[in-house]
């Protein structure tokens, strides 16, 4: 057999269960199509488009420079090259965004009258389609949906070891693009700074896993929250990109620690469970991207506040917690958990904004934008989502940052303009006495800003929208 694997969001040899169908059959001709036909509000961020183009050229070099890259129509364009190449299979491994999903069937549905057109489960560990209630519906809280279906469900499949061989169909040079061709990035060059933190690609996702298993899964559990310390796997981008599968971590924790039945283990696995809960939802609710999972929040009266979304964006609103988390968006393309559940927890509370114009921002700015993570996490901060934070429980970023940053780390780290201010003020620096602010040579407004709101006043405004809402029913 002739067969074209279609890579998508499975950039990656090892464990590819299209690939390895392939390379079991015979030829291969290994594709990836930047489709035009995406629509616009699910197009790649900035941030994405350097992963993927870093990500491309890495997979390309893993294939000894086989891959065939092509900009446009995915249907016009496979359908051109299986004449071209005289394939005779087509295969992938599925994805769940709910366009993506539709033009997969409408592909399958043309093509399969002509050849054999395959998919596989190369991204999650449980298909959603595979987990149910027992009355047959889908669940809607995390904790039945993990402990109940997921994990009495069958085990995730075993990985599958990298081809030994796979015998690329020939190219010439006209065949394919080469990766800048795609114009990824542009030229200003924000993406220098962010490139110092990332390698992106099969080996920078298996070296993650390796350093996470050596040292930090161990302390997973607690140091899990804590933003100035590398207490995670930082595997969000690679998963992004299926540049490692989940059945691969997985797998390469239980072996190492024997089992899931140390804590911090088991801690981890629950947020690879959260990763699941989110293709999940977006699978069964597939406008969770755009509307409010609860649709009481129709009525929610967001307010419009172009100045202060910018100030937010920027980093820039006064309260040093949230100002850190933004700075570290902006310069690394990442964002600790804990600190996107303030930061967000701060626009759509304290400033009543749509908490769909800070998924826009994250979608734009963060190396692992994912449509099902980003929009579940967001209406899950918003109070609206399935299975949500009740919407009265407000953080208080300062008592989150003293809990979280209590040595102020991390907020020195991205706030330098802070750093001389004592441990007790770190946080709050407008309640320190003028002399403070003085000997450490800050002047609210001018060094630092002034806080953007009361925060016990926004807190009070976001409970009173919050009753209102309650009172229409
Ligand atoms: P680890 O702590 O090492 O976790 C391991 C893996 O579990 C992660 O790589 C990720 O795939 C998954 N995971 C962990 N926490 C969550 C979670 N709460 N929801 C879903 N999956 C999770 N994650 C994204 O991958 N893409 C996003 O676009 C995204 N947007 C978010 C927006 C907001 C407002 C919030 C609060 C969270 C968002 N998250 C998103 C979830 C989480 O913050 C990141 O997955 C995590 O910080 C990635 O770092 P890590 O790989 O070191 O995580």
């Amino acid at each position: 057999h002739k067969t074209l694997v279609w890579f998508r969001n499975d950039l990656r040899l090892d464990d590819n269960p299209a690939l390895h169908f392939a390379c079991q059959a015979g030829d291969v001709l290994p594709v990836f199509i930047f489709d035009t036909d995406t629509p616009d509000e699910y197009q790649l961020g900035g941030a994405s488009r350097w992963w993927l183009q870093q990500s491309l050229t890495s997979l390309n070099q893993s294939l000894g420079h086989r891959l065939v890259i092509r900009a446009g129509s995915a249907k016009t364009l496979l359908a051109q090259l299986i004449d071209e190449f005289g394939c005779d299979q087509l295969v992938w491994n599925r994805g769940y965004e709910p366009w993506q999903m539709q033009r997969d069937r409408d592909i399958k549905a043309e093509l399969s009258t002509t050849l054999r057109v395959k998919s596989f489960n190369g991204s999650l560990l449980w298909e959603p389609h595979t987990v149910l209630k027992r009355d047959g519906s889908p669940y809607r809280v995390f904790t039945p949906y993990f402990k109940k279906g997921c994990l009495n469900a069958p085990p995730p499949r075993q990985p599958i070891a990298q081809p030994e061989t796979i015998n690329c169909l020939a190219l010439t040079q006209a065949d394919s693009l080469d990766v800048d061709k795609l114009d990824l990035i542009d030229d200003i060059g924000w993406h220098h700074a962010i490139a110092e933190h990332w390698q992106p690609g099969e080996k920078g996702a298996h070296q993650r896993l390796d350093d996470f298993v050596a040292g930090p899964a161990e302390r997973y559990k607690i140091a899990r929250d804590v933003p100035s310390l590398e207490g995670t796997s930082f595997l969000s981008p690679h998963l992004h990109f299926g540049e490692i599968s989940p059945n691969r971590v997985w797998y390469q924790l239980h072996d190492n620690f024997a089992g899931f039945d140390r804590a911090d283990i088991a801690s981890y696995l629950t947020e690879l469970g959260w990763r699941e809960f989110s293709y999940y939802l977006l699978y069964y609710f597939p406008t969770l991207p755009s509307e409010n999972f609860n649709n009481r929040f129709d009525h929610f009266a967001w307010q419009q506040n172009a100045t202060q979304l910018a100030r937010w964006q920027r980093g820039q609103t006064g309260i040093p917690i949230v100002d850190a988390g933004m700075r570290q968006l902006w310069q690394t393309g990442y964002m600790h958990n804990r600190v996107r559940m303030i930061t967000a927890s701060f626009l759509v509370k304290n400033l009543l904004l749509d908490w769909r114009l800070g998924a826009q921002w994250f979608w734009d700015t963060l190396v692992d934008a994912d449509l099902a993570s980003n929009s579940a996490s967001w209406q899950w901060v918003a109070g609206c989502g399935a299975d949500a934070a009740p919407y009265f429980r407000i953080f208080n970023p300062v008592l989150q940052g003293e809990k979280f940053d209590t040595e102020g780390a991390y907020v020195k780290q991205y706030c330098p303009e802070l750093a001389a201010l004592p441990k007790k003020y770190l946080h709050q620096p407008w309640s320190a006495p003028a002399e403070v602010l003085q000997a450490a040579n800050i002047e609210l407004g001018r060094d630092y800003p002034e806080p953007l709101v009361d925060l016990k006043q926004s807190r009070q405004r976001a409970l009173d929208a919050f009753a209102a809402l309650k009172q229409l029913g």
